[in-house]
């Protein structure tokens, strides 16, 4: 068992904090109060070559792993986890489904452009009768000579108004299929841009389609094949997400920890007050229990090995995790961290949401269990006669 990352993998995160530190944390609270989408950022990660960092070289991308991905994911939602779910989207919603499910035209298309973050991605499954419940979804794809007709209503997508790509699902005669959209094409329009608790330098759209015509070309997978690609792209995806919650959770334990040393009552520091020194021991032991888990679940991701299970545990403990220690570090701050002077109350409100999407917690509990009971009825196991019924 080798704990170390790899050369390259320090690397991609030493940069990338750099990056998060220089660029982004200086603006992130000013970010969020004004509620701005900081396009000037994608710009500096697009030169980084953080925009691809996981897409093959051919295509455009940084040629890393996963973990790569997710250490990068980590360092710039430790700045600005709105920055951060906007980059996770883009690259693991936006792009890689395309990069898995496409064909080789399809991939040299639309990954090329996403991976140098020339365009920015989106992924469009929830509606407003369709959250959890995914195979609900009733956007409707009619087929027409050389495509589809596809007319519908989709919920929150985040980079909804700054994207030019698309993976979008709808349902067509043959069930739920995914389609790849240009953004500019006729019959797509903007709804309500959400005004949210938390993450809010991302953007979070509704966006309407009308008779948007979509040429058959253009679909990504076969007809039928869409609740498959987008339960796999979240699979991956909220690996994504539970790297975002490890970053806010190290910037709200760095921030408490810091201010602990300085605050005094009762002349001394409060670090030194055990209940507060027990709180940052605390702190610190979930974050790196949490930390493990998620480099395992990528590292299981980059042996192409099954990582639905393992990545749903990931997410459900990391965003747990993020929401504690948040808490913890408002705590520590006492009346200071309910201040806007202070950017733990960001941390609290951005924390929130790791919970919520790319699957609730309750459905990463769905995952997990089920992957219990399957392994189980793989080995034959069944409950006790006794205990049926009791
Ligand atoms: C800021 C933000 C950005 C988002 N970005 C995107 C995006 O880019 N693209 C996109 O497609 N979607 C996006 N979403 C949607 C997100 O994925 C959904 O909100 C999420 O999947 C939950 O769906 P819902 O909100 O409809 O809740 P519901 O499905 O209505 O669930 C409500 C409650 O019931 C619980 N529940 C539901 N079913 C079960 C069950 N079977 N067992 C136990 N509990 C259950 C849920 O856990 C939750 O607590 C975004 C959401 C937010 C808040």
């Amino acid at each position: 068992m080798d704990f170390d990352l790899s050369v390259a993998q320090r690397d991609v995160r030493e940069r990338a904090a750099e990056l998060a530190d220089g660029e982004v944390a200086p603006h992130a609270a000013q970010w969020d109060r004004e509620d701005h989408f900081p396009d000037e950022v994608f710009e500096k990660l697009a030169e980084a070559g953080f925009m691809g960092l996981c897409v093959p070289e051919e295509y455009g991308g940084g040629g890393m792993d996963f973990l790569s991905y997710v250490l990068l994911i980590e360092e710039i939602s430790r700045a600005d986890a709105g920055v951060g779910v906007t980059l996770a989207v883009h690259t693991s919603a936006g792009t890689l489904p395309i990069l898995t499910h496409g064909t080789g035209e399809q991939k040299a298309r639309w990954v090329p452009e996403l991976a140098r973050g020339q365009k920015i991605g989106c992924f469009a499954l929830t509606e407003p009768e369709a959250g959890s419940d995914a195979a609900a979804i009733q956007a409707w794809a009619e087929r027409v000579p050389g495509g589809y007709r596809i007319s519908g209503h989709k919920q929150w997508v985040t980079n909804g108004r700054v994207a030019s790509t698309m993976v979008l699902f709808a349902r067509a005669p043959e069930g739920v299929t995914a389609f790849v959209v240009d953004m500019d094409a006729g019959g797509i329009s903007l709804g309500e841009h959400a005004r949210k608790m938390g993450v809010i330098s991302a953007t979070t759209d509704d966006v309407l389609f009308d008779d948007l015509f979509v040429p058959e070309e253009d679909r990504l997978g076969e007809e039928g094949d869409g609740l498959r690609i987008a339960l796999g792209t979240l699979a991956g995806g909220r690996i994504g997400i539970a790297a975002q919650a490890l970053g806010i959770a190290e910037a709200a334990f760095r921030y408490a920890a810091r201010y602990a040393t300085q605050r005094t009552t009762f002349g001394k520091p409060i670090a030194e007050h055990q209940a507060v020194a027990f709180k940052l021991a605390d702190m610190q032991t979930k974050l790196e229990a949490a930390r493990l888990l998620v480099h395992k679940a990528a590292w299981i991701k980059d042996q192409g090995l099954r990582h639905v299970e393992i990545g749903a545990q990931a997410k459900l403990h990391a965003s747990t995790v993020a929401n504690e220690v948040a808490y913890e570090a408002l705590q520590v701050l006492g009346g200071q961290g309910y201040m806007k002077d202070h950017p733990v109350e960001r941390y609290y409100r951005d924390a929130r949401v790791t919970e919520i999407y790319e699957g609730t917690s309750e459905i990463q509990r769905l995952v997990v269990s089920e992957g219990i009971v399957r392994d189980l009825a793989a080995q034959g196991v069944g409950p006790e006669p006794d205990t049926v019924g009791a």
